[in-house]
Protein backbone atom coordinates (compact mmCIF):
# COMPACT_ATOMS: atom_id res chain seq x y z
CA UNK A 1 0.00 0.00 0.00
CA UNK A 2 1.34 3.27 -0.86
CA UNK A 3 -0.20 6.59 0.99
CA UNK A 4 -1.84 8.69 -1.32
CA UNK A 5 0.14 11.87 -2.47
CA UNK A 6 -0.71 15.61 -1.46
CA UNK A 7 -1.04 17.63 -4.08
CA UNK A 8 0.81 20.28 -2.97
CA UNK A 9 5.02 19.40 -3.23
CA UNK A 10 5.86 21.63 -0.30
CA UNK A 11 3.52 19.76 2.00
CA UNK A 12 3.86 16.84 0.17
CA UNK A 13 8.04 17.23 1.02
CA UNK A 14 6.52 17.78 4.47
CA UNK A 15 4.31 14.66 4.98
CA UNK A 16 7.09 12.93 3.50
CA UNK A 17 9.72 14.48 6.58
CA UNK A 18 6.50 13.05 8.75
CA UNK A 19 6.73 10.00 7.92
CA UNK A 20 10.41 9.17 7.71
CA UNK A 21 10.78 10.60 11.50
CA UNK A 22 8.26 7.54 12.20
CA UNK A 23 4.86 9.13 11.76
CA UNK A 24 1.97 7.91 10.72
CA UNK A 25 -0.91 8.96 7.57
CA UNK A 26 -3.92 8.73 8.92
CA UNK A 27 -7.45 8.34 6.56
CA UNK A 28 -9.32 12.03 7.11
CA UNK A 29 -12.57 10.24 6.98
CA UNK A 30 -15.45 12.53 6.06
CA UNK A 31 -14.17 15.96 5.96
CA UNK A 32 -13.53 17.17 2.53
CA UNK A 33 -11.54 19.41 3.58
CA UNK A 34 -8.95 17.57 4.94
CA UNK A 35 -6.61 15.70 3.24
CA UNK A 36 -5.51 13.13 5.86
CA UNK A 37 -3.75 13.42 9.46
CA UNK A 38 -0.70 13.00 10.68
CA UNK A 39 -0.19 11.69 14.22
CA UNK A 40 3.39 10.56 15.97
CA UNK A 41 4.12 6.68 16.25
CA UNK A 42 3.39 6.97 19.87
CA UNK A 43 0.17 5.37 21.21
CA UNK A 44 0.03 7.94 24.38
CA UNK A 45 0.77 11.52 22.71
CA UNK A 46 -2.75 12.01 22.02
CA UNK A 47 -1.86 15.65 21.29
CA UNK A 48 0.74 15.06 18.27
CA UNK A 49 -1.96 15.02 15.72
CA UNK A 50 -2.89 17.39 12.75
CA UNK A 51 -4.53 17.95 10.12
CA UNK A 52 -3.49 17.81 6.41
CA UNK A 53 -5.80 20.78 4.21
CA UNK A 54 -5.90 19.82 0.93
CA UNK A 55 -5.92 23.36 0.02
CA UNK A 56 -4.29 25.46 2.45
CA UNK A 57 -4.36 29.02 1.91
CA UNK A 58 -0.82 28.86 2.39
CA UNK A 59 1.56 26.07 1.64
CA UNK A 60 4.28 26.99 2.47
CA UNK A 61 3.17 28.23 6.32
CA UNK A 62 0.99 24.77 5.99
CA UNK A 63 4.40 22.80 5.56
CA UNK A 64 6.06 24.70 8.25
CA UNK A 65 3.55 24.03 11.24
CA UNK A 66 3.76 20.41 9.96
CA UNK A 67 7.52 20.34 10.18
CA UNK A 68 7.02 22.17 13.53
CA UNK A 69 4.87 19.50 15.14
CA UNK A 70 7.13 16.83 13.75
CA UNK A 71 9.77 18.16 15.60
CA UNK A 72 8.04 17.66 18.69
CA UNK A 73 7.99 13.91 18.51
CA UNK A 74 10.36 11.71 16.94
CA UNK A 75 9.21 8.15 17.72
CA UNK A 76 11.80 6.96 15.27
CA UNK A 77 15.11 8.95 16.86
CA UNK A 78 15.90 7.62 20.37
CA UNK A 79 16.62 10.69 22.62
CA UNK A 80 20.05 10.44 24.54
CA UNK A 81 19.13 10.54 27.77
CA UNK A 82 21.74 13.29 28.86
CA UNK A 83 19.77 15.55 26.63
CA UNK A 84 17.84 17.52 28.25
ZN1 LIG B 1 4.50 12.00 20.12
Amino acid sequence: MSPKKHPNKVIREAIEHALANGWHMVEAGSSAHCFCRLRCGIPEHSGHMMSIWSTPKNPENHARQILRKVRQCRPMELRPKDSE
